[in-house]
């Protein structure tokens, strides 16, 4: 933070031991022993999940789930009351709408977890108790943890059905970062933070894990995303702010340090807020399959360049990418041709536009595979999971990724080969059968 309360690396506690701040030894050599005593108490306790319901007018029976925890470590400065208090603002702004007479057109569940700190209990609880109604009638899922992590730029993970409305609706907002006043929010995460596949867009993530959107993205197959205010990740390659989880996370940080002006958590209620009224209230569901077909393209290419680095054991093995391949460019098809279809939709004939709203929908469920990934039944979307090596980071084509991580040190060179081989297989039949779920209902 630079400030005068931030300790330098000279800082040392109490201990008479040599140790500092921040990460890695300065003694890699060192063979001390520590004893540490740690008291926790463990008992069996309540948990509350708040929810408040705003019905849809026109069709009550599809949801839009904004979702985010209360529960906190110690204080919970940033997290999460920096995204609990944007829960609260934008069921205020909706309250107030629904008071001048408005319904969204789809309903709007409002979601304040529980015991997400503890694993992730409240939300996942929840999934689980209304798995069968949620798989049936859930549009999207969006998640409103911790809305600042640094006060630099937009950070932005989602599924690729989300990119397009990600972009549209940043440029609506005006951009709260200073020397930026006249800008969108959008030029200002463009200019800062653009993809590295592509500089013309902004860089946009893999959903993870670490917060309570799992259950409803990476078990249900549910459409989801996250927004929040993040650090410059050219400069400061940690993987979260110093104070994370710690006593010291308090409201005085936020107002301090983070954001004393309070615009960068305006910002991101304003978008949450925006993702939930146009994902509820717009007569077409604004997603963009054809996204979804690149992503896999780029997922794809990087896996398959991944496996070229053994082009002995690909040949030895007889082991062939290209049904993925084909899968891939069958499922770009069937997205441009959907979408071509839904330019051209009567939207005067609801039933037209519920069916195409509907393939729209379970796009996302047509990843699922009810197995689940290799030893992780709960991980069931076949494009993406949380990385086995770190949770909060995502992963794509999780299964032949986690197949093919390091495979030479595999005893059975065989066995490991015909397991990547099972993997592509999956991957590529998964793919074909979302493809299928695009085309023009017989
Ligand atoms: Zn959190």
């Amino acid at each position: 933070m630079g400030g005068a309360a931030a300790p330098d690396s000279s800082w040392k506690g109490h201990l008479n031991v040599s140790y500092n701040i921040g990460p890695g030894f300065a003694d890699n050599s060192s063979t001390r022993k520590v004893r540490m005593h740690v008291h926790t108490n463990n008992k069996i306790t309540r948990i509350y999940n708040v929810i408040g319901i705003l019905r849809g007018a026109v069709e009550p029976d599809r949801y839009i789930i904004l979702g985010g925890h209360r529960d906190s470590w110690v204080f919970g400065g940033i997290d999460p009351t920096t995204g609990a208090a944007v829960l609260q603002e934008v069921v205020r702004s909706f309250g107030k709408m629904k008071l001048e007479g408005w319904r969204p057109k789809r309903t709007i569940i409002f979601a304040s977890w529980d015991a997400e700190e503890f694993g992730l209990l409240g939300s996942t609880e929840w999934a689980e108790e209304n798995a069968r109604i949620l798989q049936e009638r859930a549009v999207a899922y969006i998640n409103t943890d911790s809305s600042i992590e640094g006060n630099y730029t937009l950070r932005v993970d989602c599924t690729p059905l989300l990119y397009k409305l990600m972009y549209r609706l940043t440029k609506e907002i005006s951009s709260p970062d200073e020397g930026y006043e006249t800008k969108s929010l959008y030029d200002s995460w463009l200019e800062k933070d653009p993809a590295t596949e592509n500089n013309s867009y902004p860089r946009i993530n893999k959903l993870g894990s670490g917060s309570d959107f799992e259950a409803y993205f990476q078990r249900l197959g549910i459409a989801a995303g996250r927004v929040r205010y993040t650090k410059n990740r050219k400069t400061d390659k940690f993987s979260n702010y110093p104070l994370y989880h710690t006593v010291y996370e308090t409201f005085e940080l936020v107002e301090k340090f983070y954001d004393p002006t309070f615009k960068k958590q305006l910002t991101i209620a304003q978008l949450r807020g925006k993702l939930v009224y146009e994902l509820a209230d717009s007569q077409l569901i604004p997603f963009d399959c054809r996204d979804y077909g690149e992503a896999l393209e780029r997922y794809s290419n990087r896996i398959y360049k991944l496996a070229k680095k053994r082009e002995e054991e690909l040949k030895t093995y007889r082991v062939s990418f290209d049904p993925l391949f084909s899968a891939v460019v069958n499922f770009s098809k069937a997205a441009a041709e959907f979408h071509r279809r839904l330019e051209q939709v009567d939207k005067k004939d609801p039933v037209a536009v519920r069916i195409m709203n509907d393939q729209l929908m379970l796009l996302e469920r047509a990843f699922i595979d009810p197995l689940g990934l290799p030893g992780r039944k709960f991980y069931r979307h076949v494009i993406f999971a949380p990385s086995s090596h770190n949770k909060y980071a995502g992963e794509s084509f999780p299964g032949i990724y986690d197949a093919m991580f390091d495979i030479e040190s595999k005893a059975d060179q065989h066995e490991a080969w015909e397991e990547v081989k099972r993997q592509i297989s999956i991957a590529a039949f998964t793919v074909e059968a979302a493809a299928g779920t695009l085309k023009e209902v017989a």
